[in-house]
């Protein structure tokens, strides 16, 4: 039987999108991002898809350490300099940056950023047991969400609201 489990964590992090200059996200604002990871796979004489500590604890530490009370900023980004003089601490999106697949901390990005770091970190529990990341969706504010999915196209993020 195939199903699928769901796991989800929370984090506080600012961001703002300059390249959109008329939208009120070009100006620093912060979120509680709510991160929901699927895993799919076949449950096993054990009754057990995976064990849910197995597949949260990687989600949790990774995202506590990199994104957690950090400011999400394009590498391009005119703050940048300025945060960093103050050891505030940052997330770069971009050229150069954290992480230089997209250019700016849209919740699309996050989510990419997320569900390619998942599957990397879940790999070694869900690779054995014949188990995947199947979804992987970040809410940043309710009713503003974007979902990544296994085998979309280009493998992107969807947004929703
Ligand atoms: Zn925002």
């Amino acid at each position: 039987m195939i199903t699928s489990l769901t796991i989800s964590h929370r984090f506080a992090a600012a961001h703002r999108l300059p390249h959109l200059a008329r939208s009120q996200c070009a100006n620093l604002h912060g979120h509680n991002w709510d991160v929901k990871v699927t895993i799919a796979g076949r449950v096993g004489e054990s009754a057990l898809l995976v064990d849910f500590d197995q597949v949260k604890n990687p989600l949790r530490e990774w995202v506590d350490t990199n994104l957690d009370h950090r400011t999400l900023l394009g590498a391009d980004d005119e703050l940048r300099p300025v945060l960093a003089a103050y050891r505030q601490p940052l997330f770069i999106f971009g050229p150069g940056g954290d992480w230089e697949r997209l250019r700016w901390p849209t919740v699309e990005a996050v989510t990419l950023l997320i569900a390619e770091q998942v599957a990397r970190l879940l790999a070694p529990t869900l690779d054995p047991v014949g188990a995947y990341v199947q979804q992987v969706t970040v809410e940043e504010t309710p009713g503003s969400s974007a979902t990544w999915q296994a085998g979309l196209p280009g493998a992107g993020a969807t947004r929703d609201g």
